[in-house]
């Protein structure tokens, strides 16, 4: 078994504010995320597949199709969008960095052929991300 990452970015705005807490709560939890005309952050998703090395391509997954899953179910959805307003799944969720690598992870899960998806790491920016590896 050998583990393969291919990486993509998106662009896309947030904020954070939890509707079951004061306005107070929410802006002294948050902060000035909890600003609800939102901000922005250039995410770095790097998605890791577990496979075989396929003994005649040499590779895990044919990696012109990896790149085409993760821009038709991640990319094309968030990018250049406001996630609380424009992705369904933060409509109720908060888009924190952890929801979000939850939230790739079920978009992705199933969807590549012949490997098996290993972890979903989101960067919000270069000194902060999460990961998630398919288990709560
Ligand atoms: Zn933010």
């Amino acid at each position: 078994m050998i583990l393969l990452t291919r990486k993509a970015e998106f662009s896309a705005a947030h904020y954070y504010w939890n509707k079951k807490l004061t306005p107070e709560e929410n802006e002294r939890i948050f902060g000035k995320c909890s600003n609800r005309n939102g901000h922005g952050h250039n995410y770095t998703l790097e998605v890791t597949v577990a496979g075989e090395v396929d003994p005649v391509t040499g590779f895990v997954v044919d990696l012109k199709l990896l790149k085409d899953i993760l821009e038709r179910e991640v990319v094309s959805v968030y990018d250049h969008r406001h996630l609380n307003h424009e992705v369904p799944e933060f409509a109720e969720t908060m888009p924190t960095t952890e929801n979000v690598a939850i939230a790739i992870w079920k978009r992705l899960d199933g969807k590549i052929p012949n490997a098996k998806l290993h972890r979903v790491r989101v960067y919000e920016m270069a000194d902060l991300f999460a990961d998630f590896y398919g288990e709560f």
